[in-house]
């Protein structure tokens, strides 16, 4: 039987539908019925794409870019065009990253593992679409979980994507895996970075990412220049760290296998020296953790050590996405380790890329 699927399609407007600033991320369904350009002019005229709710239930995006047009477009034209994309309005509805039958979005972009759907057909167009607006970059915000700080990725190591990175944080993480994503899709074309602006809803991640928007309005160009490198502290994923499934663990002074300490989450994007303890080991399990890199081997001896009743690290690492939450760390992971990547040796090349010795691919430390 030969079933055909109606192709999904996206909208393209030209002006912020009325009324629209006015709501929030929950209540846009009533004006988009699912992903929208949105093209407001500037006075220059290569826009700034910047992509919102891909994931229904991160809202500091839009709140962001409603603020910001609430504040600029209403009055007086803003110094550069911009394109807003709003991603799934009808997830934002009901506070969920995507809804039951949709697939995560932020897979769906050229580049997608996933096979050919109706969704990487639709996030094809609009790809497609974006390229046609020649954008001077394109941002994509997202919130996460946990107790981190807000940084921007990138899926190129070259010196205007570092730049633009770094004007949001000086931290910047490197990753290509998870495929599919957006900034990856559109980091071939112009600078393109993600944002994590910590958990949904803080009024702090919103301040930033609309101070960053803002900023970019006003760049003329993105220089290639070499960036500092006391500018940008790139890092990448280098293992993901599990709790040994047979171990009993718990957080302070706990009678369990393994004692966390009470505030491990405060070493997220912290570079550790070796010797620093996570926490104690009782009752004499061996190897209470298990690290794996991208490749699924078992490193773990080359970030822990378990032998003076304790887990130390073994060398300078860097953790990301610690969480207190049990739930999270079994069904998911303790946290992962990131390292640093010293682009500043490639520096003498324009441009960076290609990457530095040993650095394939890497995945992200986060829900991007
Ligand atoms: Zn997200």
């Amino acid at each position: 039987m030969n079933t055909t699927v109606a192709p999904l399609e996206f909208t393209e407007l030209d002006h912020v539908p009325k009324g629209l600033l006015e709501r929030p991320a929950s209540a846009l369904y009533q004006n988009l019925d699912g992903p929208t350009l949105i093209r407001i002019r500037g006075r220059n005229e290569r826009p700034l794409v910047v992509s919102v709710l891909q994931h229904g239930n991160e809202i500091t995006g839009w709140e962001a870019v409603r603020r910001l047009l609430k504040s600029h477009y209403q009055f007086d034209e803003l110094p550069r065009s911009l394109v807003i994309l709003v991603g799934n309005p009808l997830a934002a509805k009901h506070r969920l990253r995507h809804l039951d039958d949709q697939p995560d979005f932020n897979r769906c972009w050229p580049g997608a593992n996933e096979t050919d759907s109706v969704y990487t057909r639709l996030f094809r167009q609009i790809h497609d679409r974006l390229l046609e607006l020649r954008p001077l970059a394109c941002i994509d915000v997202h919130n996460n979980t946990g107790l981190n700080p807000h940084y921007a990725a990138v899926n190129r190591i070259r010196s205007d994507y570092l730049r633009l990175a770094s004007l949001f944080s000086p931290k910047v993480v490197y990753f290509t895996m998870p495929s599919g994503t957006l900034s990856h899709s559109m980091s071939e074309f112009c600078p393109s970075v993600t944002l994590e602006c910590g958990q949904a809803g803080e009024i702090h991640g919103t301040d930033h990412s609309l101070a960053f928007l803002e900023t970019c309005l006003h760049l003329d160009e993105i220089s290639l220049n070499p960036v500092d490198a006391d500018a940008v502290h790139l890092f990448h994923m280098v293992a993901t760290v599990y709790v040994d499934s047979d171990v009993l663990f718990g957080f302070g002074h706990v009678p369990a296998d393994l004692a966390f300490r009470e505030d491990l989450d405060k070493f997220n994007f912290c570079e550790l020296p070796a010797g620093t303890s996570f926490g104690e080991v009782h009752n004499g399990s061996a190897r209470p953790l298990l690290a794996r890199n991208t490749e699924g081997a078992d490193v773990t001896a080359d970030y822990f050590f378990f032998g003076r009743g304790a887990v130390e690290t073994a060398r300078e690492i860097m953790p990301s996405m610690l969480t207190q939450d049990r739930r999270v760390i079994q069904q998911d992971c303790l946290c992962y380790l990131m390292e640093r990547i010293h682009y500043e040796d490639n520096e003498e090349v324009t441009g960076i890329d290609p990457l530095p010795e040993g650095i394939l691919r890497s995945d992200t430390p986060g829900e991007t």
